[in-house]
């Protein structure tokens, strides 16, 4: 099936729910990136959250990006998503290779490390982003984000992500749930929460036998009445244009710009986030020179 976001509230009230399926975009992520197994379970798993996260906002043109800086030998990871959920990500080391952990899964914590920090920066399109940042204790990343929330902003909440990954390296399932409780929930709600959460099992494993987000979070919640309030597919989506690498090429200044042109006769950027990749020729580069002097 094609990668989806639902949205869903309990009948009382009490809590909200997103779950995504993300099998398409994180294997998009994959082949941009060329990550192998750990670096595609990690990013694939931020991409998931970010997803979750960024469709919560919404202004239009609203953004979240996630970075996750836990000083392992991933580097820093970085996952941006607009209002609807669309996502993109990029990661420092994508070709890390890691051995399995003892139970045979991959040693996400390892890669990622946990002795940084989680930043959440939205982007309400206002005159400033929100920024939030929690330490980050596990590196496995649905636990940090969990966190994240019941510390930065109060809202108890709990996260499940999980990326699958096929012998052939390509990724077999994706995608996770958030659950969050709402302003008036009585305590003993977020102790069922997380036992229904802990009963039903790993992520994947759902994943795996149905990657419909529906199913997961019905499986996941098991006992308890939802209502569906949205669904609505989601995919990897950057929003690089040539334009905007122009615009980059202005922010170098002249001197720079110069120097490219000198020592390079053009210029060839790719975007950090996708497979984008724009040819600046020598005369084009030579007329941005020539605008950047008229317009100073
Ligand atoms: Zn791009």
């Amino acid at each position: 099936m094609s990668d989806q976001l639902i949205r869903a509230i309990s009948r009382d009230g009490y809590m909200k729910v997103s779950a995504v399926s993300t099998r398409g975009l994180t294997e998009r992520a994959r082949q941009i990136h060329r990550t192998l197994p750990v670096a595609t379970a990690a990013l694939g798993r931020l991409l998931a959250a970010a997803s979750m996260m960024g469709s919560a906002l919404k202004e239009d043109g609203a953004s979240v990006t996630l970075q996750v800086k836990g000083g392992g030998p991933l580097g820093t990871l970085l996952a941006v998503s607009d209002n609807l959920g669309n996502v993109r990500g990029t990661v420092d080391n994508p070709a890390l290779d890691l051995p399995l952990r003892e139970d045979g899964k991959l040693d996400v914590g390892a890669a990622v490390g946990n002795q940084g920090a989680l930043t959440v920066i939205r982007d309400l399109r206002m005159k400033e982003l929100y920024i939030g940042s929690v330490g980050l204790l596990w590196g496995e990343i649905a636990e940090d984000i969990a966190l994240y929330f019941v510390e930065s902003e109060q809202v108890p909440s709990a996260c499940g992500l999980g990326v699958l990954v096929d012998r052939d390296q390509s990724v077999l399932a994706a995608g996770g749930y958030l659950v969050q409780m709402l302003p008036g929930a009585p305590e003993e709600l977020a102790e069922q929460v997380e036992a229904a959460l802990r009963s039903a099992g790993a992520v994947t494993e759902l994943l795996r036998t149905d990657p419909d987000p529906e199913s997961l979070m019905r499986r996941a919640l098991k006992g308890f009445d939802m209502e569906i309030l949205e669904k609505s597919p989601i995919e990897y989506r950057c929003d690089c244009s040539r334009e905007r690498m122009e615009r980059a090429l202005i922010s170098l200044g002249p001197q720079e710009l110069r120097a490219m042109i000198d020592e390079q006769g053009g210029a060839e950027l790719t975007c950090r986030f996708c497979d984008n990749v724009q040819r600046f020729t020598r005369e084009e580069l030579e007329a941005l020179l020539a605008d950047m002097g008229a317009s100073s």
